[in-house]
């Protein structure tokens, strides 16, 4: 779940019905080129390989250590180094496109999972964040010294995401963290500066990686965000159970 235009704009229903018949529009277009980017890409097969979407997934994908305990979440710093010490699993592990969420140089895409904040603790160093942008609605606190994110957390309570703190679990050297499970806001890359033409071969060598592209969040979060958005005017009840 990334800083994204859409988790940025939670309480704005317009713009999140918007964003939802824009994802729609998207996947049909996709479905309609089916075909052609099946043909392309079996002679792109090369190109595919050397696309870099993330160092923790080029490789393919590291399975998730069942009952794994948690571990500490390091920034790059050799000396002084921000420590953040996670409790547990990370869940809704992904990649993201976005252009605000960290991501390592060279990548075009960051590694963005979320950790209820209670289990999330800044250990060591914490003198060395700051807030990269305190208008966002992600607050993201980065190493002043290295830059890298250390965790991203919501203030506003009635944002949907209220009380999960994001993190990048490849700041850990422990072995066992839930290894990402879709690729979010695929075609935002391009603002990062990828070319449109290429993204063909980035969806599918996503979904050859099992991290199904999508050009917002998945349908799993885009439901819980409408769940929640629904709830909060009143044309769901309350007390109805989590989507
Ligand atoms: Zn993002
Ligand atoms: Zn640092």
């Amino acid at each position: 779940m990334p800083a994204c235009a859409k988790t940025e704009q939670p309480n704005d229903p317009i713009r999140a019905m918007t964003a939802g018949a824009h994802c729609e529009r998207r996947e049909a277009e996709r479905s309609i080129r089916g075909d052609a980017t099946g043909r392309v890409s079996s002679s792109y097969g090369e190109i595919r390989m050397s696309l870099k979407i993330h160092p923790a997934v080029d490789d393919g994908l590291k399975p998730a250590m069942q009952d794994f305990p948690g571990g500490t979440l390091r920034c790059r710093c050799s000396d002084g180094a921000v420590e953040v010490e996670i409790t547990g699993q990370v869940a809704h592990n992904h990649v993201c496109g976005c252009t605000k969420c960290w991501k390592p140089q060279g990548s075009l895409f960051s590694q963005v999972g979320v950790v209820p904040r209670e289990r999330m603790q800044v250990t060591a160093n914490g003198n060395k964040l700051s807030i990269v942008d305190p208008k966002a609605t992600i607050q993201r606190y980065a190493c002043q010294a290295c830059g890298v994110h250390m965790y991203g957390r919501i203030e506003n309570k009635s944002h949907p995401f209220y009380g999960l703190d994001f993190i990048h679990t490849e700041l850990s050297d422990d072995d066992g963290w839930a290894p990402p499970e879709f690729a979010a806001f695929v075609s935002s890359i391009i603002e990062s500066g990828a070319n449109p033409e290429s993204m063909a071969e980035v969806r599918e060598r996503l979904r050859e990686l099992q991290l199904e592209p999508y050009d917002c969040l998945s349908p799993a979060l885009m439901d819980y965000i409408a769940t929640h958005l629904a709830k909060a005017a009143g044309v769901l009840p309350r007390e109805m159970a989590p989507a």
